[in-house]
């Protein structure tokens, strides 16, 4: 059996299996103890909403990635990828139009296998627990946009990439890296501006009580900012969360409506400041540029398995192509991909620590950034006891009681 395969195959069920193990350990670590610290904000009816809520999420996701595992296996051993690559050659057009037809296609295969499962969780499991606000339109409007901007976005960086490998020789890689790593950088920039509306509406806040307490609160921290904007989340989920996007003097502060709805003035103050926090201890820079470094690091893996005929027949392929190589060196990605997420989520947990302080510091209400925080994991039902494994493995924000307990240390001192 070619070495390839069977790496690949093996990387396949080994992610499906760590995932199941990390997942069924958060199941077994759910505690029927409501913490001391929730009881003013839950009854024990909605706590235990909260845990239902979590097993069928996690449910619902085994069961979608177990299928879409089983699926890109048997994909793999039936020669799928060879087919979608004779119909790309069939049309005898140059080597960059055929390797858009290639990956359009298997990514359009991929989304459509996806779209029930989406379906199901938008509204049978949003739709019980209360959180879905999304209509039938809006979903089939969103999956449309989605599939003709990333067509877009994603066609020209692929191109880009298939160009630079048939050109640039053996140091390919490193103009990729500068390419894509600009383009990342600039669909950051210009997000705000060109691509969020096209998903939701921002209007600026309107002139007030919460609008100066902002303004305030910035100007005193000597932060620069382009606005201050509501976005209509509503329109999808009864969740509700607040954001800063783009960088130094176009930066614009962004809160959900329904945050706006449900938090008292100091609240939202807090939850702007802990975001604040991010940009002032240069986490959103230290992100960016892990981004950066994780790009170039693909791109340099990957120009080592360019056209290796091992590797193409293992996905029972007739002819090498950059473009395919592309694909399949995802597949021998995916544990550096793990390695890596691991390790971003332990700097994100570490870094939420920091804002949280930061928050608690410089606004100095502690007792709001705390009643901020329980609120909005009761809101979101979020899981109050997850597994530690599932933590170091998942979570990109330490759990909330953890928070909570860091705050009021500080609050004490
Ligand atoms: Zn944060």
């Amino acid at each position: 059996m070619n070495i390839y395969l069977v790496a690949v195959l093996a990387i396949l069920l080994a992610s499906y299996l760590l995932d199941l193990v990390a997942d069924l350990m958060n199941l077994r670590h759910i505690s029927p103890g409501l913490p001391d610290e929730f009881k003013d904000v839950y009854d024990p009816l909605k706590y235990r909403e909260s845990q239902d809520y979590l097993r069928e999420n996690t449910k619902h996701s085994l069961v979608t990635d177990g299928l879409m595992t089983a699926i890109t296996i048997g994909f793999i051993l039936s020669g799928g990828f060879n087919s979608v690559d004779r119909f790309a050659r069939s049309f005898n057009l140059g080597q960059i139009p055929t390797g858009l037809i290639f990956a359009g296609g298997l990514i359009c295969l991929s989304r459509l296998c996806h779209i029930p499962f989406d379906a199901y969780h938008t509204f049978i499991i949003e739709g019980k627990f209360g959180f879905n606000r999304t209509t039938p339109g809006t979903f089939i409007m969103d999956i449309v946009k989605k599939w003709l901007l990333g067509a877009l976005l994603g066609g020209i960086l692929f191109s880009a990439v298939i160009g630079i490998f048939r050109e640039a020789g053996p140091l390919a890689w490193l103009y990729c890296w500068g390419v894509v790593a600009l383009f990342q950088l600039g669909v950051i920039f210009i997000a705000p501006a060109a691509i969020m509306p096209i998903f939701n509406k921002f209007t600026p806040l309107e002139d007030g009580e919460l609008k100066t307490a902002i303004e305030d609160y910035a100007g005193s921290q000597g932060f620069k900012m382009k606005g201050i904007f509501r976005m209509d989340a509503s329109r999808r989920s009864s969740k509700s969360n607040a954001f800063f996007t783009g960088f130094g003097k176009l930066r614009r502060i962004v809160l959900f409506d329904t945050l706006i709805q449900k938090h008292t003035l100091d609240e939202l103050v807090s939850v702007l400041a802990h975001e604040m926090g991010h940009y002032r201890k240069k986490h959103v820079l230290t992100s960016a540029l892990i981004m950066v470094m994780t790009t170039g690091l693909m791109f340099l893996i990957l120009s080592l398995f360019i056209n290796n005929r091992g590797l193409f027949e293992a996905f029972k392929m007739r002819d090498v192509s950059i473009y395919a190589s592309i694909f399949f060196f995802g597949f021998l990605f995916i544990p550096i991909q793990t390695m890596l997420s691991i390790f971003s989520n332990l700097l994100s947990r570490r870094h939420e620590y920091e804002a949280d302080a930061y928050a608690a510091l410089t606004y100095g209400k502690p007792g709001a950034m705390i009643s901020a925080l329980k609120k909005l994991s009761v809101d979101s039902l979020s899981n109050l006891a997850p597994h530690p494994f599932k933590v170091f493995l998942d979570y990109s924000h330490p759990p909330v009681l953890q928070r909570i307990v860091a705050l009021k240390k500080m609050a004490a001192i």
